[in-house]
């Protein structure tokens, strides 16, 4: 197996998508450990979004954006505006409600209500899904099959590193086809399943997260590169992610209690310099560039 490195962005084909940048789009606010300590938040989501697009153009780099339904509905133009810029729109349902807290009927109406939102804002039904809180879990492992049945063809919520709030110890690090009877095993790499895009972690036995998120913002820059150069020359993709708002350090307010204010705006300051840094150094596209590719090269997925 070869990564083809360097030499440019090929925008569409996707043959040269080595890692995946991600940005899960929802309001600052909308975060699990902010939701309910807030009152009255401004909404930051114009002028993050905004930053993002003009940092991904100016390293002319496509990305992806799993954005919550309700977004999509409330600002369709925004969201016509980040497809129009060549990035992919993926789903991340469509309240932001962790499936932990959904029925399968539930998910599957949210999943639903984001792909029509989608649809409606960027003229293209998302083929791709990440849960809010990355929490497709073995309680959650329905999920899988309730993808299928709504027409989605990949999933990136598998955290394969257990945290405090999320995560599965011992999931695949690697792209892989889900087999629906054993959803967070390699097992069949023949299996015609849904694929699964986990998120990046460091090292296959030192299983530390360096995807994004606090995460990101916690770790040195170098560390992070790292992990992605040790991916890489496994011939694995690292699935990075971050959300627009960590770009604007406008959101932060002193009005949660100190530990939610460390995770949620630790180093936020530095996260442009952050993301310039990758995005300079590596070679990133879209989920769905990603998955045409595997899908291409069915033999990738034979690890
Ligand atoms: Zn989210």
């Amino acid at each position: 197996m070869s990564f083809h490195m360097g030499g440019g962005t090929q925008s569409g084909s996707g043959e040269q998508v080595a890692n995946v940048i991600s940005f899960d789009l929802e309001h600052w606010y909308s975060a699990t450990l902010l939701r309910d300590e807030v009152t009255d938040p401004a909404d930051r989501i114009r002028t993050s979004v905004g930053i993002v697009l003009d940092m991904l153009a100016e390293h002319d780099t496509l990305a992806t954006f799993f954005t919550v339904g309700e977004v999509a509905e409330e600002y369709p133009t925004l969201i016509g505006r980040i497809a129009d810029a060549g990035h992919e729109v993926a789903s991340h349902g469509h309240t932001h409600t962790p499936l932990f807290d959904l029925t399968r009927t539930a998910f599957a109406e949210e999943l639903e209500a984001s792909a029509e939102a989608i649809a409606a804002a960027t003229g293209r039904r998302p083929i791709g899904f990440r849960a809010p809180n990355f929490s497709v879990t073995p309680r959650t492992q329905w999920a899988f099959d309730a993808l299928v049945e709504a027409g989605y063809l990949y999933d990136s919520s598998v955290f394969p590193v257990k945290t405090p709030m999320y995560g599965v110890n011992g999931a695949p690090l690697h792209p892989y086809r889900v087999d629906p009877d054993a959803p967070f095993t390699d097992g069949s790499a023949s299996a015609n399943g849904l694929v699964e895009f986990p998120i990046a972690t460091f090292h296959p036995r030192l299983r530390l997260p360096i995807a994004g998120g606090f995460y990101g913002r916690l770790l040195p820059t170098r560390l992070v590169e790292m992990g992605i150069r040790n991916l890489n020359q496994r011939g694995l993709p690292a699935m990075i992610y971050f959300h627009p708002w960590e770009f604007n350090p406008a959101v932060r307010t002193d009005e949660p209690p100190l530990h939610k204010r460390f995770i949620s705006f630790h180093g936020l300051d530095q996260t442009r310099d952050v993301l310039d840094s990758l995005l300079a150094t590596h070679e990133f596209g879209t989920c769905r560039q990603l998955f045409e590719r595997y899908n291409r090269h069915e033999r990738m997925f034979n690890r």
